[in-house]
């Protein structure tokens, strides 16, 4: 089973009402960024780079839980930065459980023993929490030895205490799938409630440059990999249709207004992972972003993209587009 069901049902009710209501885009999955500091440094991560004075600051949890009711999405994501450097996140994860929102809290891990036992335990709460390979690999990407181990031992206690825990997985360029294998084989023991896999993307700011999947390689990796996933081997914490799009089964255009991002710089456009300004208010953003101009075919920078904050909330629609789909999607999320 990829997803909760009480989540999968949730969303799939916002989706309808959202198709009562006639509104063509709508957000799914809040990101949330508190925060920009970080504990580690990530070859990969395009976060970190920002100036000091950004670095500093800490969304008031206030302007949280205002973006949250502003945007209306069933499901939070926080992000950052490590959000679990934020001095008051307790106050604000609880403040998101209260409105009812699924909240998914990404951390590298380093920081979350001192946290378990004060965070609830909650089918609302996932801890995401970041591993992107076995030690070897993990450690080298977050460049920082000893951070696996830290991160196993702690969601190995967050499973005792009857926590949610998903690993949040990025596969860089020299990731081989007999590596990948390895690793989602060593979750399944681990206990984890699912893993959320992407391929890197291309950050300009980021300190590796020459590490990154291009789109074709993506499918094919994701493609061979995903095919080996067979009675129950692992479990993926995406929808059927957003696991057949990274398999290169179905070609969908990114619907980024689907995860909007909101930070301590504002409302981005038009997702997380492009820089292009920033709205000052969810509706100016909705308004004022030109959609049409990103998505694989329209914007290089988003060429070789297939981030599930572009394109899972196209699975989600495709989903419920019809009847067929929506047995089809429930018959695979079973099976
Ligand atoms: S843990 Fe996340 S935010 Fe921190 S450096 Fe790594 S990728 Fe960036
Ligand atoms: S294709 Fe990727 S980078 Fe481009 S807008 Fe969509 S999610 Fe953002």
């Amino acid at each position: 089973m990829p997803l909760p069901v009480g989540q999968a049902i949730k969303v799939g009710l916002y989706i309808f009402k959202q198709k009562l209501k006639g509104r063509k885009r709508y957000p799914l999955v809040l990101m949330l960024e508190p925060l920009f500091r970080c504990n580690l440094e990530c070859i990969g991560c395009g976060k970190i780079q920002k100036p000091n004075e950004i670095l500093k600051q800490n969304m008031s949890p206030e302007d949280c839980l205002k973006a949250a009711e502003e945007c209306g999405a069933p499901v939070v994501s926080i992000a950052g930065g490590e959000p679990l450097m934020h001095p008051q996140i307790q106050e604000i994860v609880e403040g998101l459980i209260a409105q009812g929102r699924y909240v998914y809290l990404c951390t590298n891990a380093l920081l979350l023993d001192s946290f378990l036992g004060k965070l609830p335990v909650t089918p609302l709460l996932t801890l995401s929490v970041h591993l992107d390979g076995l030690e070897e690999v993990h450690d080298r990407i977050v460049d920082h030895k000893g951070t696996f181990k830290v991160a196993v031992e702690a969601i190995r206690k967050a499973k005792k205490l009857g926590y949610r825990v998903t690993s949040a997985t990025t596969f860089f360029e020299d990731t081989t799938v007999a590596q990948a294998e390895k690793f989602l084989d060593f979750t399944k023991p681990l206990g984890v409630d699912g893993v959320t896999l992407a391929s890197a993307f291309r950050y300009p700011d980021a300190p590796d440059q020459d590490h990154f999947f291009g789109r074709k390689r993506t499918f094919e990796f994701f493609n061979e990999l995903l095919s080996k996933n067979k009675n129950g081997r692992w479990d993926i914490n995406h929808s059927p249709f957003y696991l057949d799009f990274l398999k290169g089964n179905r070609d969908y255009d990114c619907t980024p207004w689907g995860n909007p991002n909101y930070s301590v710089l504002g409302w981005q456009k038009p997702c997380y992972l492009l820089d292009e300004g920033y709205a000052e208010t969810f509706e100016e953003l909705m308004e004022t972003t030109p959609w049409e101009k990103y998505g694989h075919r329209n914007h290089p920078k988003c060429a070789d993209c297939t981030a599930h904050c572009g394109y899972e909330a196209t699975a989600a629609e495709d989903a419920t587009a019809s009847f067929k789909n929506m047995i089809a999607s429930a018959k695979a999320a079973f099976s």
